[in-house]
């Protein structure tokens, strides 16, 4: 049912020089890969040599695996896994810009509402394509959302995704090292994942974007935040964030998973929010 997704370790090219980023237990590069008729820049995600165990090489391996079954514009893509010499290398599209909360820390003036409108509205896309596939990301946020320019966006970082079972949900058998602030209440509480989880992590992460990269929730720990949530509060408006986009942020931040608006909606809503900013209505 899996694909092989196997890479000619000669196709390949890195370029160890240069890091791109760097996680626990791997550190990103750049490369150039050559497929049959032409070569693509790359970005590979290799494994630290002290961490080369099994059970890591498992969980890249699933990582790859699932992300090579996904085929959209807005995703970043798998191209397959290289294991050479003992170090599985998973190798990705490159997006050279990098991850969208560092971009907007750095380029900060030449980012108008509507540019960045426009990025998140690209990440909904990408979003309502996993949401229609069955899978939930568990782990979208602003840092995993790369930028191939300043005005294209896509998804990235699949290392916490799983496929959602006949019910729609994936339950968590025990809390791992988890992206908390960017968690709803049933996550923490249940350990419950679905599309409407992803849908609270999104508006987290456009808060990030409309507040040009600023920390969610600054101070606070992760289990302070929980109880505030739980209290009915709310991360408030970031300076100068349009009212429709925040009042979108809010729908998705109910505490009610199922009243949240699903991914077809945030896009479409998303898609208004962004025409009438280009056309100077906002
Ligand atoms: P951990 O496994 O500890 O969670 P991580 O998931 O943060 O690590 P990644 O997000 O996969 O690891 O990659 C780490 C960094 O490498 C990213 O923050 C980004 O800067 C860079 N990076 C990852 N993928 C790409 C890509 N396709 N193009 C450009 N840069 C990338």
């Amino acid at each position: 049912e899996l694909r092989t997704i196997e890479l000619n370790p000669n196709a390949l090219t890195l370029n160890t020089d240069i890091e791109l980023g760097a996680g626990n237990f791997a550190t990103v590069v750049p490369g150039i890969l050559r497929m049959r008729s032409r070569e693509v820049r790359a970005a590979v995600k290799v494994l630290k040599q002290a961490n080369n165990q099994e059970l890591l090489r498992e969980e890249l391996m699933r990582e790859a695996q699932l992300m090579h079954q996904l085929d959209h514009p807005y995703i970043v893509r798998m191209f397959g896994v290289c294991d050479n010499n003992k170090t599985l290398m998973l190798v990705m599209e490159l997006a050279p810009l990098g991850p969208l909360n560092k971009f907007l820390r750095t380029q900060r003036e030449i980012m108008t509402s509507s540019g960045i409108a426009l990025l998140l509205f690209q990440v909904a896309q990408g979003m309502c394509y996993l949401e229609e596939r069955n899978f939930v990301h568990r782990d979208l946020a602003a840092r995993n959302v790369l930028l191939v320019t300043e005005c294209y966006a896509k998804i990235s970082d699949f290392g916490l995704s799983k496929a959602l079972n006949a019910e729609n949900v994936y339950e968590a058998r025990s809390v791992g090292k988890w992206p908390v602030k960017w968690y709803a209440p049933e996550c923490i509480d249940f350990f419950r994942f679905t599309s409407k989880s992803d849908v609270w992590s999104f508006a987290i992460t456009m808060w990030e974007a409309f507040s040009y990269g600023e920390k969610p929730y600054r101070g606070m720990r992760g289990s302070e935040v929980h109880d505030f949530l739980q209290k009915g509060n709310r991360l408030s408006s970031p300076l100068g964030c349009p009212p429709e986009a925040y009042s979108l942020m809010l729908d998705c931040w109910k505490y009610q998973s199922d009243v949240r608006p699903p991914f077809q909606q945030v896009r479409q809503r998303m898609e208004l929010l962004m025409a009438g900013l280009e056309a100077g209505l906002n």
